[in-house]
């Protein structure tokens, strides 16, 4: 985890909870370079000063919550590799190409205590009961070590405000509609909105079941949005995140000023 800044006020920015989506890892890093460049030279993002920023909120970013998932996606799996026989059998051919899960085929967000003993007993989901590239939740909530360490980490820091869970893609912020969210939610759903270009959308059917922002709504009653970061088809490419940083870059900045 990157830490910038010293304020007590907190945001957590978390990247590729999958394997597909590692384009939300450099965004968070060129983000993090970004920021510190600004400081260097007493900056400014529209109205906002890097130093205040830095002296008055503290941004905590977790650039790739999945590495194995994410090696996986790129590099395939190696024969070497002493999980090989049962990772192909999750997969079901050598191609990872399309793999979203840990390393041991659980998808991360659907990993949490929220709707997932519903999704849990759905026909679709017990039929990968053996772990899967994508979609398997997993046995019990917070059963993977990443899962496990981010949920707690949320929970026992009370100075974290606001969580913001990178994705992609769709160009679309989700904010925990499912689980009754705080009013404040939608009002700064509304700004995130504003500050990105991207639409404040509801999740429908069982595509959160299990995800963190999910949880965080239902569990921390705090202000949690999935970002689903640029459009096309995953994974995107790297030459899409010069666009796509462009796009969040004041949201990324400004945020934090929100709460
Ligand atoms: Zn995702």
């Amino acid at each position: 985890m990157i830490t910038l800044g010293k304020g007590k006020k907190s945001v957590l920015y978390i990247g590729a909870h999958h394997g597909m989506e590692w384009i939300t890892t450099a965004l968070l890093l060129k983000f993090a370079n970004e920021y510190c460049e600004l400081f260097e030279v007493n900056g400014h993002i529209s109205h906002t000063s890097i130093s205040y920023l830095n002296s008055t909120r503290s941004i905590m970013i977790i650039p790739m919550l999945n590495p194995d998932g994410v090696e996986y996606q790129i590099n395939g799996v190696k024969k070497s590799n002493p999980l090989y026989e049962r990772l192909i059998k999750m997969n079901g051919s050598e191609d990872f190409s399309h793999w979203q899960a840990n390393g041991r085929g659980v998808d991360l967000n659907h990993n949490y205590d929220a709707g997932f003993y519903e999704y849990l007993q759905n026909e679709e989901t017990q039929k990968i009961s053996n772990g899967a590239s994508t979609k398997w939740c997993g046995i019990s909530p917070e059963s993977e070590p990443e899962s496990g360490l981010l949920a707690n980490f949320s929970r026992f820091n009370d100075d974290i405000e606001m969580f913001i869970s990178f994705h992609s893609q769709g160009e679309e912020i989700y904010y925990g509609n499912n689980f009754d969210p705080p009013k404040e939610n939608i009002r700064i759903g509304k700004m995130l909105e504003k500050l990105s270009g991207y639409k404040l959308k509801e999740t429908e059917g069982s595509a959160s079941s299990g995800g963190f922002t999910d949880w965080i709504v239902k569990e921390l009653k705090k202000p949690a949005y999935t970002v689903e970061c640029g459009k096309g088809e995953n994974p995107l490419p790297l030459s899409n995140l010069f666009e796509i940083y462009f796009k969040l870059r004041r949201m990324l900045f400004e945020a934090p000023m929100i709460i």
